[in-house]
């Protein structure tokens, strides 16, 4: 980035290795794991070896104990347990919405906190995960937007995310028991709090780890990265991660898209285009997502419905349309349904898939672009107690 669009501001990002006290496994690619455990006298000729014991543990198992790794030596498993640990971040609250949606705050080091989202659907399981505290981008009608704080989540932090879950879900696998198919978590989206191309290497290196057929085992085809457009990085998440890639488009013409997604001015919308152009054949996957947020009166007429089917003609893509989830202070309103259905129509006329995403978990504020509110109100009526009180 140059001085002249000052997207983001400065981001706090985590040193991937602690310089003293022991190390978190979790987060480290198997290179990296294989380098910590001859740094800690691990003989090379076995390294790989024990990253593969341990990787199985730790990712297939959901093994956090050390003693329980019963395929390595005693003494090995102590000088682990001495030098290592397998952490993860703490899971604060735990809500379930009458739909069966599951919102988790977990804290994380420095006392941060983020939300993750669990969605159940009858051939599926989502979890929405986040990779920032807060977000450096400044979308008007995100409230994730408008936190000021924002520090990049580590890789562990990110992965961690999908264990803690699957904790929740009690869904880790029981030696000896019958192989169960049928995954309650069988989906990951990088929608939740913050822009995932702002973090690439520890959002790339939590999903290497996601996706690792010895672990968690989660196809590329079954990940989906959400991004507001930061078109440097699309190429590289083709090459890199190869996930589905979904893209918060949200308007027609780039005087709209600059006052909705400011990074707009930054990469307008024909170098978004283009950068998404090459994303299917590069990566491999079958289309591209387009989020389109109805905002009432802004972006939701026929005209661009029109408009938006012109614009990304020859990409294979998917519209998702997302009815805009208010926010306290929002200064937008959600389209009628009728409009919404109506949008929905053209596009699905001109052949393309055009589902309305249904909000879940309102009831809980879990639903996208609500993330975060409910925690930041429960810490304002905490600060007026603590004033009523006179504190
Ligand atoms: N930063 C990334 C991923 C997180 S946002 C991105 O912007 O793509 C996930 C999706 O929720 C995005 O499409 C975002 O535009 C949308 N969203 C944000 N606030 C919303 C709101 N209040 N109502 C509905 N969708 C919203
Ligand atoms: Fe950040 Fe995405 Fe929200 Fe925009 S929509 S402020 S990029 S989280």
């Amino acid at each position: 980035m140059d001085a002249k669009a000052p997207i983001t501001q400065d981001v706090l990002t985590i040193p991937r290795k602690l310089p003293e006290g022991p190390q978190n496994l979790i987060g480290l690619s198997r290179d990296q794991m294989r380098d910590a455990l001859i740094a800690a006298g691990t003989p090379e000729k076995q390294a790989k070896m024990r990253v593969g014991q341990i990787w199985q543990w730790i990712y297939h198992w959901g093994v956090r104990d050390f003693a329980q790794m019963t395929n390595l030596a005693k003494d090995y498993r102590a000088m682990l347990a001495d030098r290592f640990v397998i952490e993860l971040p703490e899971v604060v609250t735990r809500q379930v919405s009458d739909d069966g949606t599951r919102k988790y705050l977990v804290r994380i080091a420095g006392g941060h906190e983020v939300e993750v989202v669990y969605i159940p659907e009858t051939d599926r399981g989502t979890l929405c995960i986040s990779s920032q505290v807060g977000c450096t981008l400044t979308c008007s009608f995100c409230h994730t937007g408008t936190q000021k704080l924002v520090r990049n989540l580590t890789a562990a932090e990110i992965v961690g995310q999908v264990m803690v879950a699957r904790d929740d879900l009690g869904e880790w696998p029981v030696p000896g028991a019958p192989k169960d198919e049928t995954r309650l978590l069988s989906n990951i989206v990088l929608m939740g709090m913050g822009e995932p191309l702002y973090n690439f290497e520890n959002v790339r290196d939590a999903m290497k780890i996601a996706m690792d057929p010895e672990g968690l085992s989660l196809s590329r085809r079954r990940i989906t990265l959400s991004t507001s457009g930061v078109v440097p990085e699309i190429a590289r998440t083709a090459q890199e991660i190869g996930c589905q890639l979904a893209i918060s488009f949200h308007a027609t013409t780039d005087d709209v898209r600059d006052k909705l997604v400011p990074i707009n001015k930054r990469w307008p919308i024909a170098d978004l285009l283009d950068a998404l152009r090459d994303y299917p054949k590069v990566s491999n996957s079958e289309r591209i997502t387009f989020e389109y947020v109805m905002l009432d009166g802004v972006n939701d007429s026929d005209a661009d419905a029109h408009r938006l089917i012109k614009l990304i003609d020859g990409i294979p893509a998917k519209i998702n349309l997302i009815p805009f989830n208010e926010w306290p202070g929002a200064p937008y309103k959600r389209s009628s349904n009728n409009r919404i259905r109506k949008f929905a129509d053209i596009i699905y006329k001109a052949g393309y898939a055009s589902p309305i995403r249904t909000p879940r978990g309102e009831d809980i504020m879990a639903a996208c672009g609500q993330l975060k509110s409910a925690t930041e109100r429960a810490r304002k009526s905490k600060a007026q107690i603590a004033q009523e009180a006179g504190l």
